[in-house]
């Protein structure tokens, strides 16, 4: 089953894919649907079943989670293209601003005309039910679904003033989406192929194959630190190609339109605007 976040006629609700379209499960927000557990997908299934499709006015992101943990190298072709990395030891993260996510069909803004702006295909985890201390071997069984996450960066911000929060964290610095596919349609995520395209033009490509940390270790590490709840983002990295590491960097314009791609999953584009106004304060200087 696959769910996803719409407006409709003035409404915002959850519904599921189908064939002809999109129907309402009875949800106007997914986390309700991730906590009413085994319940809320017989909801959703029951609305596959019984309910006419329609076509919704705009796709959402499917949810705004409490928190999103984003993973830090993950793949060896990211050591292999960018100076100064090595190949980690164990799982590490930062988290993103909730206030970052955008759905489908947002603008992702640039903040300043000479901000360093890059992007990252990431597979995201969403975290079906309450939990710490997961193991392993339990750690799927806390997966309620799988969705695409673009990690977009200012590469000036996170590296030279070593500020990954607001490097990351930036409004419109989340896209997330278009679907959340749940774990029977995908009951293996080692195989899914990640990809970026920059105005049509593919920049990343390589499958979670490739992790250097599993899905179930990524989960069980993170737990271990940190409650999980429904609806939480926890991703697993990005692989190369990115523009950062291009020869010139390759800065995301305004005008530039971004895809992120997770087969089986969907894919997800936004258009970058420019973001900054001529009186504007430029977020430079390093203040007091
Ligand atoms: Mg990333």
């Amino acid at each position: 089953m696959r769910l996803l976040r719409y407006e409709h006629e003035g409404q915002v609700g959850i519904g599921a894919r189908v064939d002809k379209g999109v129907v309402a499960t009875g949800y106007n927000d997914l986390i309700d649907l991730i906590e009413d557990g085994q319940s809320g997908i017989a909801a959703a299934a029951r609305a596959v079943a019984d309910t006419e499709p329609f076509t919704p006015d705009r796709v959402l992101a499917p949810l705004v989670p409490r928190k999103l943990m984003f993973h830090s190298i993950n793949f060896a072709s990211i050591v292999d293209e960018t100076p100064g990395t090595s190949i980690p030891s164990i799982s590490s993260f930062f988290s993103k601003l909730p206030s970052a996510v955008i759905g489908p069909d947002d603008p992702i803004r640039k903040p300043a005309p000479d901000t360093h702006l890059d992007w990252e295909v990431e597979l995201a985890i969403v975290v079906g039910r309450r939990s710490s201390a997961l193991t392993e071997a339990d750690a799927l069984r806390a997966v309620f679904g799988y969705t695409v996450a673009n990690d977009i960066s200012a590469r000036d911000i996170q590296i030279e003033r070593g500020d990954i929060m607001l490097g990351k964290g930036l409004d419109t610095f989340c896209p997330l989406g278009p679907e959340v596919v749940l774990t029977d349609e995908i009951p293996d995520p080692h195989e899914l192929v990640l990809a970026t395209y920059v105005n049509g033009e593919r920049v990343q490509q390589e499958s979670t194959a490739n992790q250097i940390f599993s899905v179930e270790r990524i989960l069980a590490t993170v737990s271990a630190h940190v409650t999980l709840e429904p609806g939480d983002i926890v991703t697993t990295g990005t692989p190369a190609g990115l523009g950062l590491n291009m020869s010139p960097p390759r800065w995301l314009q305004p005008g530039d339109e971004v895809t992120v791609e997770v087969d089986r999953i969907g894919s997800l584009t936004n258009r970058v605007e420019a973001g900054w106004r001529p009186d504007a304060h430029d977020g430079r200087d390093t203040g007091a």
